[in-house]
């Protein structure tokens, strides 16, 4: 990272002063989203939900206009990143913020073309002078950080390479649970469900194996039957790794971390030999897609022991709260955390991952 000093007009510094306060503004705003919805919901809103309101956002308030849509999107990861430092126990719980508290602003996708001799141009505000002092590769830089500290103006430009997650580098994680109504439900309250169109197959496929089952032993029509049932699992089972393939890359696009148990936990599921096979097959599969994918992109999967993962408190007072399959919500006595059952049991495996690679590190 490269720093230096920035000299901005008197006008120029007016814009990023107002810009400043109308990203505070939004910050402070979006993390009081979150904390209504947690509260009145139990559901945590990701930094994708609050992303797709920016357009909206734009249109109630014409202001943002003169702010750069990355930078207020910028904004937004500040707050999913803080998020994580607490989710991941190495920060309080995110503060509102007050003006001497947010004095930068972030381009996370830098030009070639935005630095010219001793300037630089920053969207929405302008070229803006700046004191190179040495020389630089203008076109691998990548991000541009505009800050107001101690009564000057500076501007850190970082390289490209620098902003590719390395290996060790985990700036969000994430658990997943295999869901006891949904297929698999993650630690920041997502849902993956199985489709309606497999759903559909799977009962079609159930119904089948049914009707072969009443047929007579050794007759032509139970040989017929056998063939097309054959065709139909193949079928569905292509249906299925397709759904797993999209799950576990949506996952991997999203996260550094991934953290899953080991072993789907077989006593979940309903008292349904099919469902359990079926959940036991998936569960494996999606294991071995988020490895290679995750492996791929440079990123991590962690799997952890499943010991009590679905009753223990994720609100950090650890109070066992026994609960049978019926019971939906999470609901502790102790903290008095209201949460889903399987977004609970989510957070408790990302924070024994997170354990774990703290423990191997
Ligand atoms: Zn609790």
């Amino acid at each position: 990272m490269l720093r230096f000093r920035l000299k901005p007009t008197k006008e120029q510094e007016q814009k990023l002063f107002y810009t400043f306060y109308l990203c505070r503004k939004l910050y402070n705003q979006a993390l009081e989203e979150r904390i209504t919805y947690y509260r009145e919901k139990g559901i945590s809103i990701r930094y994708t939900d609050q992303q797709n309101q920016l357009p909206t956002w734009k249109q109630e308030h014409p202001e943002y206009k003169e702010v750069h849509s990355q930078v207020l999107q910028n904004v937004l990861q500040r707050l999913d990143q803080a998020f994580v430092n607490f989710f991941e126990k190495r920060a309080r719980f995110p503060k509102f913020k007050n003006k001497f508290m947010f004095r930068s602003i972030t381009y996370p996708q830098a030009r070639a073309r935005y630095f010219h001799e001793n300037q630089v141009y920053l969207p929405k505000i302008g070229w803006v002078r700046m004191m190179a002092h040495q020389p630089f590769d203008a076109a691998s830089v990548k991000i541009i950080n505009v800050k107001f500290h101690d009564g000057r103006w500076d501007v850190n430009l970082t390289y490209g390479t620098e902003a590719v997650v390395s290996r060790t580098e985990i700036q969000n994680a994430v658990g997943i649970d295999l869901g006891v109504l949904s297929l698999i439900a993650t630690s920041e309250g997502e849902f993956f469900e199985n489709p309606q169109w497999l759903q559909k197959s799977e009962g079609r496929l159930k119904r089948k194996q049914r009707q072969l089952s009443r047929k007579k032993k050794g007759s032509k029509n139970r040989e017929k039957a056998k063939q097309k049932l054959q065709c139909l699992h193949d079928h569905v089972a292509n249906q299925r790794k397709d759904h797993l393939h999209k799950i576990s890359r949506s996952l991997v696009d999203r996260y550094d971390l991934i953290c899953m148990e080991d072993l789907p936990v077989t006593g979940m599921m309903k008292n349904d030999r099919l469902a359990k096979s079926i959940a036991n097959a998936s569960w494996g599969k999606l294991a071995t897609y988020l490895e290679y994918k995750a492996k791929n992109a440079g990123k991590h999967l962690i799997t952890v022991p499943p010991h009590y993962t679905s009753q223990r408190c994720s609100g950090g007072c650890g109070t066992i709260v026994k609960k049978n399959l019926s019971v939906r919500l999470h609901q502790c006595p102790t903290c008095g955390l209201e949460i889903d059952r399987d977004v609970n049991a989510a957070i408790n495996i990302l924070h024994r991952g997170l354990e774990i690679r703290h423990q191997a590190s």
